[in-house]
């Protein structure tokens, strides 16, 4: 356009370079600020739509203490501070906006009196001045558009920054490129000299050693804290150690490859989320080449047939078709815990570890669960967690531990012979009446 009004008459290269300038001038300025509008508008919808997700998935908590008006408030706060930043970021555009129309309805102004001046000199034919005049406007209609477009770029450019802080961050816990897959013969574990503390600097795990025969049966007591599950976590390399190493079958687990660890692995935890699918899907997770046969006998051995033929989902599934809900919520917590326990006898890994695994039962399928894992521990390396001790009181070792310290170790019996930290909880629990 520049060029083709030079043509016409040089008088109207001035005003050309000006408008241009000035267009830069007004991107240069409001961009940034649209920009930064936008990332506060982000965060403030982020925290508004955190909020609401966390009223809604501790729903029970808000009903048990009453406290649906602060809920109510806390969400109002995030939704006001939302509004605001959404007028914000509006302003700027309008500003934006505002500016640059009024700079380009006084440069077409401008422009139009020049070559009307031009004409009553004889300089402008009225055929230039009908080429002049709309492409001033077809200038002014182009740059509104690209304004939208950096602006639109700018806009998402801050959005997107915002997220790929959360989601674009590199894996920090990889496999090593020469790493192998795991061995294992016999299922013997050695933790040497290990150190962790939840990059804290200090605590939780301070130059603890253990090793665990294959097939040996451990369990692992001590207070809420004393760092039962964190070594649990820790072997199966949910963490990477801050010193020493975890061996099994004397194959170092950072230097393994990490499917092949956990799937040597069955774990049980405390709460079992199930997925929401079908019950023979979800107990067919550990091994998913399972037969409806292999299923319906682990199902068997955990308990879990009786309940599982009586269930129904909204969808007319029944049985081992019928979906669980999210997370398993269908489900009382004994028998989301003994669809887990299924799940791990399918799974048959070499070595097990249950972290509570029975404490959601009750007494007398707790009991049974407790034979069936008998069997279900034969030829295999155990780690077993438990407050109840009179549930892990046969293992073959017990592990008491203390402050991410190995503090006694040794079977049963001679655990309360010695009658150090052992032999107090035993007394406590047993009220030094059970055998
Ligand atoms: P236990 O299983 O014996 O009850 P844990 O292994 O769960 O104990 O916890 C041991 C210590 O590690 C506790 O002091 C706890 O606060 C801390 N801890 C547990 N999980 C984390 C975590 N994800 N981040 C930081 N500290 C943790």
């Amino acid at each position: 356009t520049t060029v083709l009004m030079a043509r016409a008459d040089m008088y109207f290269l001035l005003p050309m370079l000006v408008w241009v300038g000035l267009y830069v001038l007004i991107l240069y300025i409001f961009v940034p600020r649209v920009r930064n509008a936008s990332i506060g508008l982000y965060e403030a919808q982020s925290t508004m739509v955190g909020r609401m997700v966390d009223s809604y998935t501790n729903i029970m908590t808000v009903k048990l203490f009453s406290r649906k008006e602060h809920e109510d408030k806390f969400v109002l706060d995030a939704l006001r501070r939302h509004s605001s930043q959404f007028t914000d970021k509006n302003r700027q555009i309008f500003y934006m906006i505002v500016t640059l129309n009024a700079v380009n309805s006084f440069m077409i102004g401008a422009l139009t009196i020049l070559s009307l001046w031009l004409w009553r000199d004889g300089a402008l034919t009225p055929g230039q001045i009908a080429m002049v005049i709309p492409l001033a406007i077809q200038v002014n209609n182009q740059m509104g558009w690209i304004m939208w477009e950096v602006t639109g770029i700018f806009e998402w450019l801050g959005t997107v920054q915002e997220s790929m802080e959360t989601i674009a961050r590199p894996h920090g816990l990889t496999d090593t490129p020469a790493a192998q897959p795991l061995k294992i013969a016999k299922g013997g574990i050695e933790f040497d000299h290990i150190t962790f503390h939840y990059g804290k600097g200090s605590g939780v795990i301070e130059d603890l050693s253990l090793r665990i025969l294959p097939g040996q049966k451990v369990g692992l007591v001590g207070h809420s804290g004393a760092g039962k599950s964190t070594l649990a976590s820790l072997l199966l390399r949910f963490y990477d150690l801050e010193g020493g190493r975890i061996l099994i079958d004397g194959q170092d687990i950072s230097k393994a490859t990490q499917e092949s660890l956990r799937a040597a692995i069955a774990m049980v935890t405390q709460d079992t989320s199930l997925m929401h699918r079908s019950i023979a899907d979800n107990i067919r997770y550990g091994r998913p080449d399972a037969t409806m046969a292999e299923v319906e006998a682990a199902a068997g051995k955990a308990q879990a047939q009786e309940f599982i033929r009586e269930l129904q989902d909204d969808r007319g599934g029944h049985g081992y078709d019928a979906r669980v809900g999210e997370r398993g919520v269908k489900l009382s917590g004994g028998q989301r815990q003994r669809i887990a326990i299924a799940r791990i006898i399918l799974k048959n890994a070499p070595i097990l570890i249950l972290d509570e695994a029975t404490s959601a039962l009750d007494s007398e399928v707790e009991s049974y669960i407790q034979q069936q894992l008998a069997g279900l521990m034969a030829g295999k390396t155990v780690i077993a967690i438990a407050h109840r001790l009179s549930t892990i009181a046969r293992m073959d070792r017990l592990i008491v531990m203390e402050r991410g310290q190995i503090v006694e170790d040794g079977p049963h019996d001679e655990l309360v012979r010695r009658n150090g930290h052992y032999a107090r909880l035993w007394a406590l629990q047993s009220g030094g009446f059970l055998p």
